[in-house]
């Protein structure tokens, strides 16, 4: 599978992205303060019925996709910049403002199974790493043998793929939620990356919650090299993104920029009925940190068994017969299974290579 991304190095960075609408002639407001509770917006392609997948693609691409030159320079900077990679004079600061900062939230599994866990921790401080100051994770980093199978956390629409042979992240998918979809009362924009295969959905097409996305990989390429990296770990590097009214741009053969968007700890996705902007769960008492996780177990059955998210790995049980599944997971954390696999890579200690600008890894 490797080999099979090798040969994609010299193609161009973006597979599917679809034509922006025309060019609109009124000016985006971008506003600043962050929404805890946002109004519930209108629900247009998100609620898309997979029974017409012609109806939902033209829909999909028709709804919701701006120009990028509509977005003001600062939600550029603020969701972007990770993408840009060095190609921009933004600062940090707009995406810190915008959410990007670590919270001390931790995943807790339920009981009896045996979940791929978190390594590189949302906005883990890279800086030390990178040797600069102001680099910090957007996203969560799970490791996990080539080939692992990544699953869909909700039902969405495909938005964004990217090749990515020419940025750190390597093969990716963006899918967008709306508020019906995952129960959160916001659009929600989640991204895969790091894939060892192209995913085979195309950009409209509706997804459901637990749908088989592609298998894991080590796409991406090395900062000290330019080429892909043959040496990091395999892993899902999984981000989450959001903002009120599903609106989003596409930065050229880079990223999915939301319109007026904010970045989101992935592990407040899974939650409802929970605060999800970073400043309120960076502000949760310590006891309060650890939060239950839906996920998909290998037989199919989610615990719960009634979600609308799932952890984006599937689940295997552990002590099988010992105890049913539970509604309310109690457990402390269960280790990554990645842990005690003999691992067939070499883990080099960090996810991404060290770079030679100030930016925010991914
Ligand atoms: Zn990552």
């Amino acid at each position: 599978m490797l080999v099979a991304v090798l040969g994609c190095s010299s193609a161009t960075s973006v597979e599917v992205i679809s034509t922006p609408l025309a060019e609109a002639t009124t000016e985006v407001k971008i506003d600043a303060p962050a929404p805890t509770k946002p109004p519930t917006p209108a629900a247009p392609a998100g609620n898309i019925s997979t029974e017409s997948p012609s109806l939902a693609t033209s829909v999909a691409r028709a709804d919701g996709l701006l120009d990028i030159a509509l977005l003001d320079k600062f939600i550029r900077c603020a969701m972007g910049k990770p993408a840009m990679a060095g190609k921009t004079d933004c600062t940090l600061e707009p995406a810190i403002e915008r959410g990007l900062f670590a919270t001390g939230i931790t995943p807790r599994f339920p009981n009896n199974t045996e979940c791929r866990d978190i390594d590189d921790y949302w906005g883990m401080d890279y800086s030390k790493k990178s040797k600069k100051e102001g680099s910090y994770h957007g996203g969560i980093d799970m490791p996990a043998p080539f080939g692992t199978p990544i699953y869909a956390a909700a039902n969405g629409t495909v938005v964004g793929k990217f090749l990515g042979d020419n940025n750190l992240r390597g093969i990716e998918i963006v899918l967008r939620h709306s508020p019906q979809d995952t129960g959160l009362p916001v659009w929600t924009f989640t991204q895969y990356t790091h894939f060892s295969e192209m995913p085979s959905q195309e950009v409209g097409q509706r997804t459901r919650m637990g749908e088989f996305l592609g298998p894991t990989g080590n796409t991406g390429i090395s900062i000290k090299t330019g080429k892909q990296s043959e040496t990091r770990r395999p892993a899902i590097h999984f981000g989450v993104l959001y903002n009120t009214n599903g609106n989003y741009a596409v930065l050229k053969d880079l990223a999915i920029i939301p319109e007026d968007g904010y970045w989101m700890d992935p592990n407040a996705f899974f939650l409802v009925d929970h605060p999800f902007n970073t400043g309120a769960l960076k502000a949760l008492p310590d006891n309060d940190k650890e939060v239950p996780i839906p996920v998909l177990l290998d037989d199919g059955n989610t615990i719960p068994s009634a979600t609308k998210t799932v952890w984006p790995y599937s689940c295997s049980k552990g002590d099988a017969g010992t105890t049913e599944p539970t509604a309310t997971p109690t457990s402390t954390p269960v280790i990554g299974t990645s842990e005690q696999e003999e691992p067939s890579w070499e883990y080099i200690g960090f996810t991404h290579a060290p770079v030679d600008f100030t930016q925010i890894l991914v």
